[in-house]
């Protein structure tokens, strides 16, 4: 008879790129024959996986970790924390390992000192595409590790090191076998997504049979095989992005991009030492919508870093207002402990932060409102979320999960299910969400 199999409990906090690392702890914990617990109480050992980006998610880690060992006693922590293991201890000495982010390995090893395998691990149990925490017909594809460029505000790459690509092949067979279990919608991420393959020197790598490079217009075409949307996050607005927008174009992947532009002001982007900061930036949005008129644009921004004067700030506000972008996130800066930038000159006061954030999303708000505005008439494909007895949650090419808007269908609908795919006609919008009726 096989002794019963040892118990995990697992949690998971922080950036979808973390969620990726959780899906695979998890995929190797259930393919070594360990059972996953839903609650503490159950578990034999619990894994805390943190994240350790801006100081609310470090007191958000620290207090998991903390309810974790109330709840359970018995703690494992990995993840972007897990570089700063002093902080980890000094909080709470019981932890029985700290290891670092993606170290699946070291993980892995810790959870087999503290809590052994069962001698039948039933490694049939672990369906070939591995075990996600996202809805089935959705699924985050992490191409690479880590990232080259030293922004002064992030800490990053002192906790991740410097980027790492995985190979072309590895990353389309996961693709395949995503799509092949049911997933609709692969969200490609990663720390700087345009740098994909710079490590490798965009190296060949052999893609079904055929040699293909390891270089993110590749990848787009390669995925854009698959009977599935692409969307991509986290994309620098270098000069080789403008050939990923005739792609758009042609419907080979979504008309959508995620381009973390943080500021419109030259000096403070110099200051904030981000990748693609003299790109003219707004000549390049131009020219993609010239050749994708649908296309979606996604951004994030800061307020109120170090040194940031007024004139700086109206820059910025000049800036979105000709851009024009469709979704935008704004955050007044906070310090990160250990970044570079806490050592500049002329913080900003906490209260015109908040004044200068406010303002910033009083003119976005309009600005997202009338870009919605404009989608009134259109058809779209989308992609169903959720079906209620009365109504529809789906989501559009301009809507990623998580973080953007909606499409509510009204009514009920029989013979649809989540991940399916619709065509419909825009009828509304508010704020965030556009309303819609089946073509
Ligand atoms: S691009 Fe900048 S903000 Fe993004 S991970 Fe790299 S260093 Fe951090």
């Amino acid at each position: 008879m096989s002794s019963p199999s040892p118990r995990v409990g697992f949690v998971s906090l922080g950036c979808p790129k973390n969620l990726v690392d959780s899906e695979r702890i998890l995929t190797q914990l259930r393919a070594e024959g360990y059972a996953i617990s839903p609650s503490y109480q159950d578990a034999d050992l619990v894994v805390v996986n943190t994240c350790g980006f801006i100081d609310a998610a470090v007191e958000e880690s620290l207090d998991a970790i903390g309810e974790a060992i109330d709840a359970n006693g018995r703690v494992v922590v990995t993840g972007c924390l897990g570089g700063r293991e002093a902080d980890i201890r000094a909080a709470h000495p019981q932890v029985l390992a700290v290891t670092g982010a993606h170290a699946y390995q070291e993980v892995m090893e810790a959870v087999h000192t503290h809590l052994p395998p069962s001698d039948d691990p039933f490694t049939s149990l672990v369906p070939p595409q591995g075990i996600r925490l996202t809805p089935r017909h959705y699924a985050y594809l992490k191409i690479s590790e880590g990232c080259n460029h030293r922004c002064s505000f992030c800490i990053i790459p002192s906790l991740r090191g410097d980027l790492l690509s995985r190979p072309i092949g590895e990353v389309v067979g996961e693709a395949e076998r995503l799509v092949e279990s049911g997933v609709r919608e692969l969200l490609v991420v990663s720390q700087d997504t345009s740098a994909y393959g710079v490590d490798l020197k965009y190296r060949m790598d052999i893609v079904n049979g055929r040699p293909v490079e390891t270089r993110l217009e590749a990848l787009a075409r390669e995925l854009g095989q698959l009977p599935a949307w692409t969307r991509l996050h986290y994309v620098y607005p270098y000069p080789s992005v403008d050939r990923l927008i005739p792609l758009m174009a042609e419907g080979l992947i979504l008309p959508y991009l995620d381009v973390p532009l943080q500021h419109g002001s030259e000096r403070i982007l110099k200051l904030m030492k981000r990748p693609a900061a003299t790109e003219k930036v707004l000549d390049r949005i131009a020219g993609w919508r010239a050749i994708c008129p649908d296309i979606t644009l996604r951004s994030t921004f800061i307020v109120g870093f170090l040194g940031e004067t007024e004139d700086d700030f109206d820059e910025l506000l000049g800036f979105i207002q000709e851009a024009r972008l469709d979704r935008v996130g704004c955050f007044a800066y906070s310090a990160v402990d250990g970044a570079v930038a806490n050592d500049l000159p002329d913080p900003v006061p906490d209260e015109v932060k908040q004044d200068r954030l406010q303002r910033f999303m009083e003119i976005q708000a309009e600005i997202s409102r009338d870009r919605l505005a404009g989608r009134v008439g259109q058809e779209m494909t989308v992609l169903i979320d959720e079906v209620h007895e009365d109504h529809i949650v789906a989501r559009g090419p301009g809507d990623a999960p998580e973080v953007d808007g909606l499409v509510l269908i009204e009514g009920a609908w029989e013979g649809v299910t989540a991940g399916d795919f619709m065509a419909v006609q825009v009828t509304g919008y508010d704020e965030h969400d556009l309303f819609a009726e089946p073509v």
